[in-house]
């Protein structure tokens, strides 16, 4: 293993469980010159005994590693922590993308990709555990503002009228908070154990919001979606 000091010892630390040297020689300057502390691992052996003796506060997860499946990484390390585990995966891999994010991965980087997405996604994934703690209830991002407390949604200080279902929607998106919801997940949430399988009510609802809530439905700013995978409310773009 190999320990990098970034920031201060108050900055959150990261541990990268990656085989392939050349993805580590990215990922390493980059975090540690945004001040995050990080902690690397080449095997999932290594990277589940760093995960347990330094409790890092976000594991970014390979899931083709030599020694064992990222995916019995994720659900080992899922018995035990509820920190945010953001998945590494191949752009072929969509079918294990989804079935991390469904057994408790909280949001997924497809290779290859840049230093600015990496690190929105480890924001979006830190801002997580503290939203989450703090209770938040209202989300706001250019005009489009959700109050889950009230239950109400304006557009441009408008109030904008949901049915149920679609509000049901919107909601499970805002507590993702940016994070990626996989199809299953959101079907879960809204029309409950009825829906599973059921992906073309998301598309059908997920057009009504759109129509509803972004400036311009077919260029959409807010409710984007992930190929093969679902879809995330991002609420940090612009507008
Ligand atoms: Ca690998």
């Amino acid at each position: 293993m190999t320990e990098h000091p970034g920031g201060p010892a108050s900055s959150p630390r990261i541990l990268i469980v990656e085989d392939e040297p050349a993805l580590r020689r990215f990922l390493v300057p980059t975090l540690v010159g945004q001040g995050y502390q990080v902690l690397t691992a080449a095997t999932a052996t290594e990277g589940l005994a760093l995960a347990r003796s330094h409790n890092p506060d976000l594991v970014l997860l390979d899931l083709g590693l030599p020694d064992l499946d990222g995916m019995e990484v994720l659900r080992q390390l899922r018995a035990w922590s509820r920190r945010p585990i953001v998945i590494l995966s191949a752009r072929n891999q969509e079918r294990d993308k989804v079935r991390a994010l469904d057994q408790g991965a909280d949001d997924y980087l497809a290779k290859p990709f840049g230093a600015a997405e990496l690190l929105a996604r480890l924001r979006v994934a830190l801002r997580r555990t503290l939203q989450t703690e703090a209770g938040e209830t209202v989300v706001a991002s250019g005009g489009l503002r959700v109050d889950l407390g009230r239950r109400v949604v304006t557009l441009d200080e408008r109030p904008i009228h949901l049915t149920a279902l679609e509000y049901r929607l919107l909601e499970a998106l805002v507590r993702r908070n940016g994070r990626v919801a996989t199809h299953a997940q959101l079907l879960a949430d809204v029309w409950g154990p009825g829906g599973a399988g059921n992906t073309h009510y998301l598309r059908i609802y997920m057009a009504m919001l759109r129509r509803k809530l972004e400036a311009d439905p077919t260029r959409p700013r807010h409710f984007i979606t992930e190929p093969n995978v679902g879809y995330r409310l991002d609420l940090d773009g612009p507008g």
